[in-house]
């Protein structure tokens, strides 16, 4: 469990690409034994599998999982304030934990050796962090897990990494530049702001610049940015999907044709959220995640993701089901002048300005009509007219609707955790 030093990757290249027969028993003889295990050590899962008049033998493979109901986040929340900090899930003493990380909520991270190795899967599927690159990790450090674990990662898979952290976007250029740097973990957005830097500064990137890969964490929507990365700068873009209550999910293999479900440490069920039982093929529903741990054995947890899946066979070879993508949050949609728009559509119009540091959507009325309005927060002084003109081409384009007004606010007037969506038309 300890991730203290240097660890050997225990990278199984063979058992990601199992037949897919192999693979469903495998997947089913771990189920079992996760299951029986949570109903004896989790009071959690045992109440909820008594509510809902089941015994544990009686979830034989993952399609009986339909029989537990989903627990969602909020029911997850209260559990976690009646039983602090880990709502009983937690089924060893703290202090044997190598760290415990703290994102928002708090939600406190149980994090173990298992938990790394997903992140040298990504790079392996990804074909990124081989001897040789030189890699700058400008995630955080700090109590949230992202710059340490892709630390750890890039540590087992023998790579050099310069644990560069968040900002100072001008020395980053720098760093980059003068160490020759091949990789790059962090936000897609982020690297979006250096290259720009580095062009305000003179260079050309594509040219000075070594940069080939990069690791697209914490943003949903980067097929925009991916675009712009691999045509313009030559560089491949990989995305993982993965949540602080449950680390790794999914990840892209080289193929990009969705992301390989991380079925080492969780068993990921395509829900629909009004009958909890399973969706067939590329059809949407909630991300549901039994994880297949010892110490955190979470039991059919919703993540309020919405997604959708497919079974066919990847060209890789790897034989795990793969999540097609990410399209939204569960409720994360209004209803504006007849049409939908919803909160994946709201991100991809705004994810190819990389001045625009955040972003609301604002629905009020006006008489009878509706009026759309926008709330943006820019990094950097920018011509207003000229961005909110090229705003309402793309957003036309997105989601078909014009917006009405686009309201630049100072930086720091939406929270770190604001809505994407304010409807004021209900206000009385
Ligand atoms: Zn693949």
């Amino acid at each position: 469990m300890s991730i203290r030093g240097k660890q050997k990757a225990d990278y199984d290249e063979s058992r990601e690409k199992i037949p897919p027969k192999e693979r469903e028993l495998w997947l089913d003889e771990r189920l079992r034994d996760v299951v029986q295990y949570a109903n004896q050590k989790v009071t959690p899962v045992r109440d909820k599998l008594r509510k809902a008049g089941i015994t544990p033998n009686e979830i034989r493979s993952i399609k009986d999982l339909e029989k537990i109901p989903v627990t969602t986040k909020d029911e997850l929340v209260c559990l976690q304030r009646e039983d602090p900090p880990y709502g009983g899930f937690l089924t060893v003493p703290v202090n044997t934990l190598s760290r415990v990380y703290v994102s928002p909520g708090p939600i406190y991270d149980v994090f173990g050796s298992d938990r790394v190795r997903a992140y040298v899967r990504h790079f392996k599927a990804a074909g990124f962090a081989k001897p040789g690159d030189i890699v700058i990790n400008t995630g955080s450090y700090h109590m949230v897990p992202f710059g340490m674990v892709y630390t750890d990662a890039l540590d087992m898979l023998g790579v050099t990494v310069i644990p560069a952290g968040v900002g100072q976007t001008e020395l980053q250029v720098q760093i980059m530049h003068e160490l020759a740097v091949t990789g790059y973990v962090g936000f897609p957005s982020f690297l979006m702001s250096i290259i720009k830097k580095a062009e305000e500064m003179g260079y050309n990137f594509r040219r000075d610049f070594s940069l080939r890969w990069a690791i697209g964490a914490g943003e949903r929507h980067i097929q925009v940015l991916r675009g712009i990365f691999e045509k313009d700068y030559g560089i491949e873009i990989s995305q993982m999907y993965g949540t602080a209550d449950v680390g790794v999910l999914a990840y892209e293999c080289t193929v990009k044709n969705g992301m390989h479900y991380n079925d080492e440490d969780a068993i990921i069920e395509i829900v629909n959220p009004d009958t909890g039982k399973q969706c067939p093929p590329f059809e949407e529903g909630e991300v549901v995640v039994t994880l297949l741990s010892k110490i955190y054995p979470l039991v059919r947890f919703g993540t309020g993701d919405l997604s959708s899946y497919t079974d066919e066979a990847c060209p890789c070879g790897r034989t795990s089901t793969r999540l097609t993508a990410i399209t939204g949050m569960i409720g994360d949609h209004v209803r504006a002048k007849g049409m939908f728009i919803h909160g994946r559509e709201l991100d991809e119009a705004m994810s190819g300005f990389s001045e625009i540091s955040k972003y609301q959507m604002v629905l009020s009325l006006r008489g009878h009509k509706d009026i759309i309005g926008i709330k943006l927060e820019t990094k950097q002084a920018v011509d207003q007219n000229a961005l909110s003109d090229a705003i309402r081409k793309r957003c036309k384009e997105v989601f078909k609707l014009t917006v009405d007004e686009i309201d630049f606010v100072a930086e720091g007037t939406l929270a770190e955790q604001h809505k994407k969506f304010v409807d004021q038309r209900w206000a009385s």
